[in-house]
């Protein structure tokens, strides 16, 4: 019987389908009245510590999310979906990635996790960095971008994608493995999990339950939309081609 336990980390982000505004003050991104969800590298990271749970590797898969109190929708979302129980850690500020890796630090040694798994990157911030940062503050291995996990024994062996191919390591559990988009294809929860999610528990706590300071030595100075492009030109010939390119200044 399995003895092993996974922790996964998800986030709550603005739904990848939403136009993003950003507010006039350039303090930040539109949230109110958006729709959010699990970000969907999460959904990656759940979905495989509940395969490895299904395979009975894993004995129990705990799902945290940090931040204000919707969180707990992403923490339905992760129990619907098969984890066992749920961690709401309540911030009300927003968290960089050293913050949270500092609160995932002290859950996995907290819960005596062997396994804590993250998605890569969170398609909010696009930082990539709270996994490596959580495994440096533990001194645990790290597999990032991983697009296969095997348990064997007391090592995972993690298949990761690095430019130009793959490369594979073997590390010594307990460890971190942040998901890639083709570790696995996430399930859609069933109505009849979604109930059954509903029962599950979920532990709410704060930062400072867990002892755990969240000052940043980070600030946003101001957040900006692209450049807008401006529109085209259409050519006839290739000499209106050329003769263009020349005007502008491109050839
Ligand atoms: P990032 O480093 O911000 O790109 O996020 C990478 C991963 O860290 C996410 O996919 C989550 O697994 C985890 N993570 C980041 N922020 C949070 C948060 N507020 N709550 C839970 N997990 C988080």
């Amino acid at each position: 019987m399995a003895e092993l336990r996974a922790l996964v980390a998800v986030k709550r982000v603005i739904d990848f389908a939403v136009k993003i505004r950003v507010k006039p003050d350039k303090s930040g991104v539109v949230t109110d009245g958006v729709k959010h969800s699990m970000n969907p590298f999460c959904e990656i990271a759940v979905e495989e510590a509940v395969r490895l749970k299904e395979k009975k590797l894993v004995k129990e898969v705990i799902a945290v999310s940090c931040g204000p109190s919707q969180c707990q929708e992403t923490i339905r979302t992760a129990l619907a979906m098969g984890a066992d129980r749920g961690i709401h850690v309540e911030v009300s500020e927003s968290l960089g990635p050293l913050q949270v890796a500092r609160v995932l630090a002290k859950l996995a040694e907290k819960e005596k996790v062997d396994l804590l798994f993250l998605g890569k990157q969170a398609i909010d911030d696009d930082c990539n960095q709270t996994g490596q940062m959580t495994a440096g503050l533990l001194d645990w291995p790290q597999g990032t971008f991983a697009s296969q996990v095997t348990l064997e024994g007391d090592k995972v062996k993690v298949e990761r994608e690095i430019d130009g191919g793959l490369e594979t390591l073997r590390l010594k559990l307990p460890a971190v493995v942040t998901a890639d988009l083709r570790l696995n294809e996430p399930r859609y929860a069933t109505l009849p999990n979604i109930m059954k999610a509903k029962k599950k528990k979920i532990e709410v706590m704060k930062a400072g339950d867990l002892g755990v300071d969240l000052t940043s030595k980070v600030s946003v100075i101001s957040v900006e939309e692209p450049p807008q492009r401006s529109a085209g030109v259409k050519v006839e010939t290739t000499e209106d081609l050329v003769a263009k390119l020349k005007e502008v200044g491109r050839i």
